[in-house]
């Protein structure tokens, strides 16, 4: 199978206007589009990543308000990492104090600083420093400097019950290889490797049972190029006998869901054809973004979507 690391992570939110605040703002990752759920337009579907909106940077959520919090734990996608640059994390550290958002202290873990944050919806998030190169060209943000800012996605890190069957996925179906394993975590990359394109299994005891809501992954998406290699990847996961959906259409990049043995939706994405396909880069983020069969009800849905700016 074809894969190049990381595409997207889609969380789930509750009031939109905190989301956009927290993402841009404090995080200082770029709005890149903005549109709505295809399984239910009325509520938004926001992105977040870097300038151009590239694969393996993109952060995305369901908003909907009012929604209750859910838990982050076992059977989900437990923690997203974002990669910054070694010795940002005092920075990172001042700033989110700054801003009340909660965090924990930093800690070192195989060699990286890692600074664990909360979303205001509770979503766990990291901040990881490492020494590995990345040269991703950060969003240019107002209140973040560029040697700070995040690059992109460092990993997601995955909560089991039980690592094996999840780990053979990753191998044998996905073409991923365990890099790094300390303590209850296993790390693997996949393509070139590096930053954004880990995937950390974690088998620790003391990690509470999932629940689903507000501030927990909906799921991990990982990139392949094309419609081709998307075909051959939905044939690999059908083969091993794993349930697979049809290849859907999202407007931004073609999707096949599958869930893994650990509970964990995932999906894969194409690259092509890219957040530039209904505005201009420049402006991304600013024109409502519906796909063409929801293009007749554009002035019904605007009406029903809570204002963002
Ligand atoms: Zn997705």
């Amino acid at each position: 199978m074809n894969l190049s690391g990381l595409h997207h992570i889609t969380a789930i939110a509750s009031d939109p206007r905190k989301n956009v605040d927290f993402y841009t703002r404090v995080l200082g990752l770029r709005f890149v589009k903005k549109s709505v759920n295809q399984d239910d337009p009325g509520t938004y579907h926001l992105y977040y990543g870097d300038y151009a909106g590239s694969p393996g940077t993109i952060l995305t959520f369901f908003p909907w308000a009012g929604l209750r919090h859910g838990r982050p734990g076992r059977g989900q996608a437990y923690a997203t990492a974002f990669s910054v640059p070694a010795g940002s994390v005092d920075f990172w550290t001042k700033r989110l104090a700054a801003l009340d958002v909660i965090t924990e202290p930093a800690t070192e873990r195989s060699g990286e600083t890692v600074l664990t944050l909360f979303d205001p919806d509770g979503l766990r998030l990291e901040l990881v420093a490492s020494t590995e190169a990345d040269n991703r060209e950060p969003a240019p943000a107002k209140e973040v400097p560029r040697e700070h800012a995040i690059r992109g996605f460092h990993g997601s890190t995955l909560g089991l019950d039980d690592q094996t069957p999840t780990a053979t996925v990753l191998t044998d179906t996905m073409g991923y290889r365990e890099v790094a394993s300390a303590g209850h975590r296993t790390r693997y990359a996949v393509g070139a490797g590096g930053p954004g394109t880990y995937v950390d299994l974690l088998t620790d005891p003391n990690l509470p049972h999932g629940l689903n809501g507000a501030g927990t992954i909906h799921h991990v998406a990982f990139r392949t190029p094309d419609d081709a290699a998307q075909v051959e990847a939905h044939r690999q996961i059908e083969t091993d006998g794993l349930q697979v959906s049809p290849v859907i259409d999202r407007a931004y990049f073609k999707s096949i869901y599958y869930r893994e043995p650990g509970g964990v939706l995932f999906e894969i994405a194409t690259d092509e054809p890219g957040f530039a396909i209904d505005e201009p880069v420049e402006t991304l983020g600013t024109r409502l973004g519906l796909p063409p069969r929801l293009e007749p009800y554009r002035a019904q849905i605007e009406a029903t979507l809570p204002k963002l700016d």
